[in-house]
């Protein structure tokens, strides 16, 4: 589904993504764990197309296709879903509607038929239940206010309602409490499925205990520097980041 090779990318003048590899394929859940600054979330913005990313060398194919040579729009209606893709606040539009425009944008891209509100309001009521989150975000405005967990909640809602064929969830660094780590893999194991793909990054194993990747990638300094089954993240885990980098550095 997606095969990133030697990617380089430069932000900002800095080269930050240094000959990033990465194969992935349909139906797998690929966890991508690191030190701060690494370049994980830059790994994310990239493939979701942000602006202010300079590929310098290096391809990424996504179902066969030049992922990079699409616009960020197009890479969405086929099915490339960044969470926090809309960080910003929209104070006043509505959540539930901001949603549906943005499906029906995916929809119409696709050549199928939009969405009115009616089959769009079933389609929120059946994604609330299975993935048993209740109706408060609906009605609020855009991230208005979210709190971290919230914002979490609500990434899961959108992807639940979009779904993409490859979903790329960025956790945050800061501290999510257990019950938004929970929902967030509650959400992640029900949407698994053979046709999508996850890239789950995040900085802490916690995570990966509700959660059980097929693959666990380490990120350091710009690119995969070690991959492994589950047991890598709690290797991780029990000897930190230094232990990597005086892997893959001997005599650091
Ligand atoms: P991670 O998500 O692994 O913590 P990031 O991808 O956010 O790392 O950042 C990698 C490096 O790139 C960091 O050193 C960060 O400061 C730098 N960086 C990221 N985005 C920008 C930007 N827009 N301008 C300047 N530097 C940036
Ligand atoms: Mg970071
Ligand atoms: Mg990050």
């Amino acid at each position: 589904m997606l095969k990133i090779e030697n990617l380089h990318v430069r932000v900002a003048g800095r080269d930050i993504l240094k000959g990033l590899s990465l194969d992935v394929d349909a139906g797998e859940v690929h966890a991508i764990m690191g030190p701060n600054g690494a370049g994980k979330s830059t790994l994310g913005h990239v493939l979701a197309g942000r602006e202010g990313y300079e590929i310098v060398e290096g391809s990424v194919t996504y179902l066969g296709r030049d992922l990079l040579a699409l616009e960020p729009e197009e890479r969405a209606a086929e099915g490339v879903f960044l969470a926090f893709q809309y960080p910003v606040e929209i104070a006043g539009v509505n959540n539930t509607y901001f949603l549906r425009a943005a499906l029906n944008a995916q929809r119409r891209h696709r050549g199928e038929p939009e969405l009115d509100s009616m089959q769009f309001l079933k389609l929120v009521r059946q994604t609330l239940s299975v993935l048993h989150l209740k109706d408060e975000l609906l009605h609020r405005g855009v991230n208005e206010g979210f709190s971290g967990g919230e914002k979490k909640r609500n990434e899961i809602f959108q992807l639940a309602v979009l779904e993409p064929k490859l979903a790329i969830l960025d956790e945050t660094d800061s501290g999510l409490d257990i019950d938004a780590l929970k929902a967030v893999a509650h959400g992640v194991n029900t949407l698994r499925s053979p046709e999508r793909a996850f890239l789950v990054i995040t900085h802490y194993q916690r995570l990966l205990d509700y959660i059980r990747p097929d693959v666990v990638h380490v990120l350091a300094d710009g690119r995969i520097v070690e991959s492994g089954g589950p047991e890598l993240a709690l290797e991780l885990e029990a000897h930190g980041y230094e232990w990597i980098r005086q892997r893959i550095e001997p005599g650091a």
